[in-house]
């Protein structure tokens, strides 16, 4: 799949002004009944079509720009274009080629944020995620609880506000009668009662490769339904990172200690240390110092934008041995006997 901005010939930083502009102007040039008989233009337009849904709203770009075409495919909620309809990507359209900005603008995403929802609420959920979890990425199926309309049971009206989700609250103060607008407490300023009820329900949905506690991910229509369809909020699911006994994570790189003996820092070695994806040999080059950091290039977490991993970075920590033997001791003597004393002054830490 080719990259969004790419295909509208923008930049990752144009602003949606310039998005709109550039999608106009190829949604003019590969218009079907322009080019009629031209798969290749139908294909063009349609894929126009599906990055500018998704580069004009704002919660879609930003999932793109964070885990590419992954994080607005499937569970996350994007809509494949390639299947669709001309004539429903047109009557999505209305007259785009009008001067209508405004049904334009409005015929992806952006209706759900301006509607006022009767009910269908966002749900949010937060997933505990070990590192090697996050590294594996995968989908996972969870139980929610979320109110469902019952088949067959219609909402009633509100008897308290009649409807309008307010009530009006008359007090007296000293400057007189101050009437106050409050939701209604018995609709919850829905203006409808009944019809829905709290279910459990099982949702699966993707987890990238390489999430962190930064990323998020929205499950289309699995929040709380709304009295019709068309309003069932979202699902958000928050990831949340475990702590991990042995690695530290930055981004996409992992940090580790280790702790390796002195004659293995001044002849140098070969160690197996554990990365976040099983074991690796590490070479210590020859008189390593302790405190110096050995990089192992790719061992760290998948990069979910960029779809390269990050590296392991490996500290090394030089201890002194307990060794009690009889010719170790007698080493350290000699060892001793041709160094002498030798020590350095520096600033403390
Ligand atoms: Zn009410």
């Amino acid at each position: 799949m080719r990259d969004y901005y790419e295909i509208l010939g923008v930049n990752k930083g144009s602003s949606d002004d310039e998005i709109k502009k550039a999608y106009r102007k190829i949604a003019i040039k590969y218009h079907p009944d322009k080019n009629p008989d031209n798969k290749s233009a139908e294909e063009k337009f349609k894929e126009a079509a599906e990055a500018y849904s998704v580069l004009s709203d704002t919660n879609k770009r930003q999932r793109y720009d964070q885990f590419g075409h992954a994080g607005v495919n499937g569970a996350g909620g994007g809509q494949g274009f390639s299947n669709m309809d001309v004539n429903d990507i047109f009557s999505a359209f209305g007259d785009i080629f009008g001067d209508s900005d405004n049904i334009f603008g409005s015929m992806f995403g952006n209706q759900r944020g301006s509607r006022k929802r009767k009910g269908g609420s966002d749900l949010k959920i937060s997933i505990p995620l070990s590192l090697e979890q996050m590294y594996k990425g995968g989908s996972k199926t969870v139980k929610i609880k979320r109110l469902e309309r019952i088949p067959g049971e219609s909402p009633k009206q509100c008897s308290s506000c009649g409807g309008s989700g307010q009530l009006k609250r008359v007090s007296q103060s000293f400057l007189g009668q101050v009437v106050n607008i409050v939701e209604c407490n018995n609709c919850n300023g829905q203006g409808m009662i009944g019809g829905r009820e709290k279910k459990s329900t099982e949702v699966t949905f993707d987890i990238p490769q390489g999430v962190s506690s930064e990323h998020y991910q929205v499950v289309q229509s699995m929040g709380n339904q709304g009295f019709n369809e068309s309003d069932d909020g979202n699902l958000i699911v928050y990831f949340q990172e475990k702590e991990h006994p042995l690695f530290l994570r930055d981004g996409s790189d992992i940090y580790l200690s280790i702790s390796i003996g002195y004659h293995q820092a001044v002849l140098g070695d070969k160690v197996k240390i554990p990365t976040i994806n099983g074991e690796v040999n590490l070479t210590i080059p020859k008189g390593i110092k302790s405190g110096q950091v050995v990089r192992v290039k790719g061992k760290g977490m998948p990069d979910p934008r960029r779809r390269i991993n990050g590296d392991q970075f490996v500290k090394i920590n030089i201890i002194t041995s307990d060794n009690k033997s009889k010719d170790f001791i007698l080493l350290m003597e000699k060892m001793k006997e041709i160094l002498g004393e030798d020590i350095n002054c520096s600033k403390f830490e």
